[in-house]
């Protein structure tokens, strides 16, 4: 069961987040142009053809949850491209002479309006691309937006304040070591075997602080999972926050320094496999951006605990007592779903309890966005349109038919737990790792 005290707490502490992020005091002028070189930088090819490629058809509109619940024509996802759209005209296409005269430089006030285009109406979903004739990534130029917007100091305060935590103390949210040690204690004192610090281990298992803090039965399950499979596996206090503010805030060097963190760790103890816990984003940081980041091949599999569970069903190395009689739909986080393409896994899993696993007519590929990934759910002026996303997602579970609603991301699950508290929703909204591992058949203590 969720913590209630700690979830007010952790909503109060959200409501004052903008009050803790650092000052930034730039002149307009070097915004500017931090914010342009940032956009030039990151101007490669496959960019440059999604900028070129548009042909304003309009049909990424009907895709996009805060364009159809919108009429404002600034919410369709293509006009999120149109100011690196004007810098590569302007400035660096093959017919930048014959744009530029006619195509307005970058202002600051630009900026500014492109940080609620970027961060609050967009969670990266990625689902306007899986509609768009010409393929455009609209997300990925999303992204590069708001590395430009965090140089100039404009990623919105919350963000900015996780941000500079995660890359001052490597926390987030203040879940050091010693909550770690704390919570791993409580899970200790239910008779599961948690291993932390071992020196040598085959994986790595990474929490996040919303585990760490408040879904600690995800982490609790998670462990029983590991043990149930005979996996020789540690979590490291050195090493532990999958959570990644760098990416999500739009700043590279944050970013590097997490991951870097987990990568150290993995390496250290001769990991082959890093599971990353309930958390969406934290997928790509490690699975997609980590060898980039890393500078190198990374020598072991970065694998979503959702993952992992279909994996080891698959190969009967998880047993599971079945019968369960519920109905569920299964929600894809986007970042491991439509991103990461980790859909077959967690249904599998979840058949294996026995679930009537339903499918919403928009599944998988074109599974609708929670409403607050890519960090949108820390931004507290972006709360009405969160709502409307929700009642989308909402009415998406509904006519599915399903009991309940099962996810495999945290912040998913605070999204959807926030809308059903404000809509007096009754659907339980559950957590994958939790669900199957309700299901196990464990080994005894002795042989764990
Ligand atoms: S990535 Fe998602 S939220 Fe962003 S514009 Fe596209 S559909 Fe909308
Ligand atoms: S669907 Fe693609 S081509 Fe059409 S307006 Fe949107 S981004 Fe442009």
């Amino acid at each position: 069961m969720m913590d209630q005290a700690m979830y007010q707490q952790f909503g109060d502490a959200v409501a004052h987040l903008a009050a803790q992020a650092p000052k930034v005091d730039l002149p307009d002028v070097e915004r500017v142009q931090r914010a342009k070189a940032v956009m030039l930088r990151k101007i490669d090819r496959n960019l440059a053809v999604d900028l070129d490629a548009c042909v304003r058809c309009g049909y990424c509109a009907d895709a996009c949850q805060f364009s159809v619940q919108n009429d404002d024509p600034d919410l369709i996802p293509t006009r999120k491209l149109d100011l690196l759209r004007r810098m590569w005209r302007r400035e660096v296409s093959p017919m930048a002479w014959l744009w530029r005269p006619f195509t307005p430089d970058v202002d600051a006030d630009d900026l500014r309006q492109w940080q609620a285009l970027c961060f609050d109406s967009c969670t990266e979903c990625g689902r306007c691309s899986m509609v768009c004739p010409m393929g455009i990534n609209i997300a990925r130029g999303v992204n590069v937006m708001r590395e430009a917007l965090a140089a100039a100091g404009l990623a919105p305060d919350e963000l900015r304040a996780v941000q500079s935590e995660q890359d001052a103390r490597g926390t987030v949210f203040g879940a050091d070591a010693s909550h770690l040690a704390q919570t791993v204690e409580r899970v200790r004192q239910r008779g599961v075997t948690v291993h932390l610090d071992k020196p040598r281990a085959k994986v790595l298992m990474l929490t996040t602080v919303l585990d760490i803090l408040l879904f600690q039965d995800a982490l609790e399950a998670t462990a029983r999972v590991l043990n149930a499979a005979g996996l020789d596996w540690t979590l490291r206090s050195n090493g532990y926050e999958a959570a990644n503010f760098g990416l999500l805030s739009g700043v590279e060097e944050t970013q590097k320094k997490a991951s870097e963190a987990v990568i150290r760790q993995a390496l250290e103890i001769g990991a082959e496999m890093v599971i990353v816990p309930e958390c969406g984003h934290a997928y790509p940081a490690l699975r997609w951006e980590g060898a980039e980041v890393h500078g190198a091949p990374l020598p072991f599999r970065v694998l979503a605990i959702s993952e992992l569970l279909g994996e080891l069903v698959a190969q009967g190395k998880l047993e599971l007592r079945g019968g369960v009689e519920q109905s569920v739909m299964f929600h894809d986080a986007c970042k491991l779903g439509r991103h990461g393409g980790v859909f077959e896994q967690p249904r599998l899993a979840l058949r294996a309890t026995g679930a009537d696993v339903r499918e919403p007519r928009d599944t998988e590929e074109m599974n609708w966005c929670c409403g607050g990934g890519a960090g949108g759910f820390l931004i507290n002026r972006a709360a009405p349109l969160r709502a409307q996303a929700f009642a989308i997602k909402r009415a998406q579970v509904d006519a599915s038919g399903a009991q309940a609603v099962v996810t495999s991301c945290g912040s998913c699950r605070l999204n959807l737990l926030a809308g059903a508290e404000q809509t007096q929703w009754d659907k339980p909204v559950l957590s994958l790792v939790e669900f199957v591992a309700q299901n196990l058949v464990e080994p005894s203590p002795q042989q764990a």
